[in-house]
């Protein structure tokens, strides 16, 4: 049998090259498609020698052409760090917009399936704790994270009409937070922010008065919830994530404690609309998919911490 292609938008970001990776230990082709903006090639540089990989640089706002079949089209291109996306608040909406329907038509021409990597932050500051699939959330479409938020809530709408309307055959995975290695030391998130300030020696910035929630899903369990998926037929989304749920102050000195640092936490002004809770209900991912974390936050930030020491060198 013909090996199955893949296409992978995003495919040199922290989690579309993770993606590639596990794709092409599947057996599959891939193509990697992706602008750059915030994916970094050392990411797939690895892949790069490999015959069934292949890598062009292309911005997926724009028509894009594949010649011969595809099986499977993932679409994970997007800024996704808060400091990213308000960064490049227009690519983030361009690409949650004008970028998805071009990758659905992409997955229509090829008669594939078609996954969307959308996100927690469709449930926004919740009113519903923990967040299950059923919830609407509580976005401010005007605020800084709208621009984010709304991309991805539009993608869902968007994936969900090339559903009903052509008959595509999609999935919808909601992405909780997720750390890791190739995570950016300076992509602005609190988990690569505190190890880099701490094994710097420097302040720990803990946001707000550190109350807030966040539960962190190691990158290895969220790639195998999402390759579960693919191969399901669930066509409604489903919330991947890790429910072990810690305040980021507790998770701050989480870090100084593995770390051995001497570093202090001081308070900083807590960003508009964040969250002030956040857990993934995964009642569906376990029932669908026979999929729960595995990777303990201590073994997920030990991994991580090696990561980040080998790369600072
Ligand atoms: N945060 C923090 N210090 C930092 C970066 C983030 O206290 O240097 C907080 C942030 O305000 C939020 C939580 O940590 O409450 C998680 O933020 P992150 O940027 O990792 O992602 P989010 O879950 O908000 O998308």
């Amino acid at each position: 049998m013909k090996a199955k292609s893949a296409v992978v938008t995003g495919g040199a970001g922290f989690l579309g090259s993770h993606l590639c990776d596990k794709l092409i230990s599947e057996g599959m082709r891939v193509i990697c498609l992706d602008n750059l903006l915030t994916g970094r090639v050392e990411n797939i540089q690895h892949l790069i020698p490999n015959e069934n990989f292949q890598f062009i640089k292309f911005d997926v706002t724009n028509y894009i052409h594949v010649p011969g079949k595809v099986d499977y089209v993932l679409h994970f291109a997007s800024p996704a760090s808060p400091i990213d996306y308000l960064k490049y608040p227009i690519q983030t909406l361009k690409v949650g917009s004008l970028g998805t329907h071009k990758v659905l038509g992409l997955a229509k021409e090829k008669n594939a399936t078609f996954l969307l990597a959308s996100t927690s932050e469709v449930y926004g500051d919740p009113l519903i704790h923990p967040q299950s699939e059923e919830y609407w959330g509580n976005v401010n479409p005007v605020g800084p994270r709208g621009v984010y938020d709304e991309a991805k809530r539009f993608a869902e709408a968007l994936t969900m009409a090339y559903h009903r309307y052509h008959g595509l055959d999609t999935r919808i995975v909601r992405i909780f937070n997720t750390y890791g290695t190739r995570m950016r030391i300076d992509d602005g998130r609190a988990l690569p922010a505190f190890i880099s300030q701490a094994l710097h020696g420097d302040d720990i910035t803990v946001f707000g008065d550190g109350s807030q929630t966040r539960s962190f899903c190691y990158v290895g369990d969220l790639i195998d919830g999402i390759f579960k998926l693919l191969l399901s037929n669930e066509v409604m989304p489903v919330n991947i994530g890790n429910p072990n749920e810690i305040t980021i102050e507790e998770f701050a000195l989480e870090v100084i404690r593995l770390t051995n640092s001497k570093s202090k936490i001081v308070h900083q002004e807590l960003p508009v609309d964040d969250p002030k809770v956040r857990q993934p209900d995964i009642s569906r991912a376990r029932e669908i998919l026979g999929w729960e974390p595995k990777v303990s936050r201590e073994e997920g930030l030990k991994r991580t911490l090696e990561y980040f020491k080998k790369s600072q060198k």
